[in-house]
Formats: C-alpha cells, sequence, structure tokens
C-alpha cells in the first residue's frame, strides 16, 4: 500500500477538520474510523470557553492564539462550501435558542441559530410539530420571554403528516425535508407572519447544509430560525457532511468501520498504523499521524482499573488526577470541573505526546481533540473550539 503524507484515526470533529487542513495543504490523506464520534450528537455550534489566564499545561497554551484564529477561519471557509453559513468568531458570543428556551452562547453557530436576528422583531411565532417528541412550544415560549419580555409570543403546531408507529425526531423530520421542503412551507405560510416576526422551529431543515431553510425563507416574509434539539441532531449531521464533502473533492480516503489497533514504531517515528480486520490485519503506512480518538466516550482513552487510564493504541502517557478523592465531585453538576473529565494526554506545542517529564513520545504524532488532556473540556464549553484548533494546529505543525 502507498505510503500516506498523513493518517488521521478518528472522524469525529476534530479529526475531519484535521484531514481537511492536511488536504488543503496538498498532502495525501488517509482517515481511518470505526465510528462517527459526537458530531452527529452535537449542537453545531463551536465554544471556545476562556482564552485567556490559563494554565501552561491547558491545550490553547500550547496550540498558541494564531492557530486558534487560523482553525476558526478555516472551518468557517470549509462550511461555507457546503452551504453551511456560520456566524461569529473566536471571543465572540452569538446567542443560540435551545430546544426549552434558554439562551445558550457560543463563538460560531450556524446562521440558521443566530438569535441575534430576534432583536428588532415584534412578534414571535414558536412552532412544533404534529408528533415530533421533545419539543414543547408553550414551555419554550414561557422561557425565551423571560429574555424578551417586551415582544408578543404565539406558539402554533403544524403538521408534516409524519406520523406513524413511532415519536418521529428532529432526524426524520430533518430527512424527510431535504427530499421536499415545500410541505413545510406551505405550514409555515398560514401563519400569515411579517417581516416583523420571526419563527422559531426545532432544527429540521434538512441534512444538506442550509439549502432546505433557504428555499422555505424565500416564501416567508418572516425571519425563520432553528433551535438546538436532543440528539441525533442535524445541524451536527450537516456539519459532518460539509467535512466529508470536502474530503471526498479533495480525493480523501475515509475508511469507515475500521479499527487501529496499533502502531509500528521504529525508535521515535510512527511508520504504519495496524488495522482489524475480519481475517487479517492491514497495515497503513505513514509519514505523519493525527491521533483524533476522542477521549473515554469513544474509546481514545480506556480505563484498565480505577488508577490506569490507557491510550490503546500507540500507549502514550495518560494525564489523570490522582487519588479517588479527586476524581469526581459529590455533586454532579458541581460549578467546579470534574477530576475524570481532565484526563487526557498531555504535548508539547507541536502536540506531539509527551511523558510526566515533557519527553516527546513520538514526533510524528500529533494528538487533537477530546484526548487532549489537562481540562474539563465540557465545564469550561471548550469542546469544539479545542478540537478544531488542535486540528489545525496538528495538521500544520
Ligand atoms: C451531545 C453533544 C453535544 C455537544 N455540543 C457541543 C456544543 O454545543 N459546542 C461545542 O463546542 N461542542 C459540543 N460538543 C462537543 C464536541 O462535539 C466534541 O468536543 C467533539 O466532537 C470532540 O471531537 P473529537 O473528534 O475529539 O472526538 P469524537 O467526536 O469522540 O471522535 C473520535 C473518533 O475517533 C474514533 N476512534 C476512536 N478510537 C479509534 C480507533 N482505535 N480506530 C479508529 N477510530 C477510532 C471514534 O469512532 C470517533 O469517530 C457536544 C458533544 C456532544 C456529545
Amino acid at each position: 500500500m502507498k505510503t500516506s503524507d498523513v493518517i488521521v484515526i478518528g472522524g469525529g470533529l476534530a479529526g475531519l477538520m484535521a484531514a481537511c487542513v492536511a488536504a488543503s495543504r496538498k498532502q495525501t490523506v488517509t482517515v481511518l474510523t470505526y465510528g462517527s464520534g459526537s458530531l452527529p450528537l452535537a449542537s453545531g455550534a463551536i465554544d471556545f470557553g476562556a482564552l485567556k489566564n490559563l494554565p501552561n499545561h491547558h491545550p490553547y497554551k500550547k496550540i498558541g492564539s494564531q492557530a486558534i484564529d487560523a482553525a476558526a477561519k478555516f472551518f468557517v471557509d470549509i462550511a461555507s462550501q457546503a452551504n453551511l453559513p456560520y456566524v461569529g468568531g473566536v471571543g465572540k458570543k452569538i446567542p443560540v435558542v435551545t430546544a426549552v428556551g434558554t439562551l445558550k452562547f457560543s463563538a460560531l453557530v450556524p446562521e440558521s441559530m443566530d438569535a441575534t436576528r430576534l432583536a428588532d422583531k415584534k412578534k414571535i411565532f414558536v412552532v412544533a410539530v404534529n408528533g415530533l417528541k421533545d419539543f414543547y412550544a408553550p414551555m419554550l415560549a414561557d422561557n425565551l420571554k423571560k429574555y424578551f419580555p417586551d415582544k408578543i409570543f404565539e406558539t402554533a403546531k403544524i403538521d408534516l403528516h409524519m406520523l406513524g408507529g413511532r415519536d418521529i425526531t428532529c432526524m426524520d423530520a430533518a430527512q424527510l425535508l431535504t427530499e421536499n421542503e415545500q410541505p413545510l412551507a406551505n405550514e409555515l405560510k398560514t401563519l400569515n407572519a411579517t417581516a416583523d416576526d420571526a419563527i422559531i422551529l426545532p432544527p429540521i431543515f434538512g441534512v444538506a447544509g442550509n439549502f432546505s431553510r433557504s428555499t422555505v425563507q424565500t416564501q416567508i416574509r418572516a425571519e425563520i430560525l432553528e433551535t438546538t434539539c436532543l440528539p441525533p441532531s442535524p445541524p451536527g449531521i450537516r456539519l459532518q457532511r460539509a467535512f466529508m464533502k470536502f474530503l471526498q473533492n479533495s480525493g480523501v480516503r475515509v475508511y469507515e468501520n475500521c479499527k487501529v489497533t496499533r502502531g509500528i514504531a521504529d525508535g521515535k517515528k510512527i511508520t504504519g498504523v495496524v488495522v482489524e480486520n475480519v481475517v487479517r490485519e492491514k497495515i497503513f503506512p505513514t509519514r505523519k499521524v493525527i491521533l483524533a480518538t476522542g477521549g473515554f466516550y469513544s474509546g481514545g482513552i480506556q480505563m484498565r482499573d480505577f488508577d490506569n487510564p490507557h491510550e490503546p493504541i500507540f500507549d502514550l502517557p495518560v494525564f489523570f488526577p490522582t487519588g479517588a478523592e479527586n476524581w469526581s465531585n459529590v455533586e454532579l453538576f458541581s460549578d467546579e470541573p470534574q477530576g475524570f473529565a481532565t484526563t487526557g494526554i498531555f504535548t508539547n506545542d507541536r502536540l506531539n505526546p509527551v511523558d510526566a517529564d515533557g519527553k516527546v513520545m513520538f514526533d510524528n504524532v500529533h494528538v487533537v481533540g477530546a484526548n487532549l488532556g489537562g481540562v474539563d473540556k465540557i465545564f469550561e464549553r471548550s469542546a469544539g473550539g479545542i478540537a478544531i484548533a488542535s486540528a489545525y494546529k496538528g495538521a500544520i505543525s
């Protein structure tokens, strides 16, 4: 098999972003992944968290502000090439309406969710879909009123004739509307909303970029806005498709259902990775590896026993808080980070994995995304930002 310039292990947000960056630099890239990671579950918004006054071991300290800014620009560009416009930028706080009617603030937000567009509207229609679960228009409107007390709220329920044997998810509706969005446009017309109004809906406008929403918007005078939803999440899937489209156009080979089990080392270099096949092992030779295998949830970090977290492919050193008492807070929704969530790999400034003394383990392996250690990314609200910024840095290093 031909030697790749770069092998990316993992097809989540970090892996796909890293593959796109490497491909844009004219490198031959191969992606090996056995699952789609958390992208199809994620909101589609990218949170960066705080960028100042960070401890030295924080991934952003290794990535650097230049790469963080460049990553955000690259990300927006890839998305817009797939007709998936994003608004915001590093350090920005764009409001998004959640499925329960609270506002969440993110740095990069799909334009279809940008709630700053509500500011000059007089009336807001909150529209549920008959049979679609986990979206309650009256509850959403009641909660959202607290942020916009001067606006008139009206709720409605439309029928897309999707009633069948089971509850309908946003993904079901989005898939249906990707094929034909006209039934939705026809239903929204019955609201008689004007240009002074906004219509808030769950994120059901297809899975192919912003095409379905644009088509419906041209027929409706009111501004149409999507909320977040419970997983699976069409905005996360639109993003995944945007990355995949770029990779396909760049000639990148993406092998799915492909589990990397180990690396082949020559001193401090990895010269190939080994994939488990049903009947035999297969070797993929490479000059560089980007390790984007995620954290505990995706198997990038595993626990052999309580005090022994483990990186299963290259057996890299994994940082973790010592002592059971430091693993978690008693309160589940604590206002402190959770110790176990800081577990992960430490790196140098090129994102090469290092041991406890800072010694580089492999100088052509770059660790990116959720498997980076030292921070509770959920608590910090930096998971997406760390994923794309580290991916960018790993790909250019
Ligand atoms: C429900 C939900 C909502 C979220 N909402 C937001 C949000 O609003 N804002 C935000 O900024 N972030 C959000 N995130 C977080 C963000 O999506 C994650 O930080 C990001 O997806 C992490 O990406 P990753 O690529 O590092 O890891 P993952 O997404 O976990 O991907 C890891 C990939 O590696 C693969 N893999 C693992 N081991 C191997 C192996 N041995 N061989 C081959 N492949 C392997 C996995 O199958 C997977 O494809 C959310 C996440 C979830 C779950």
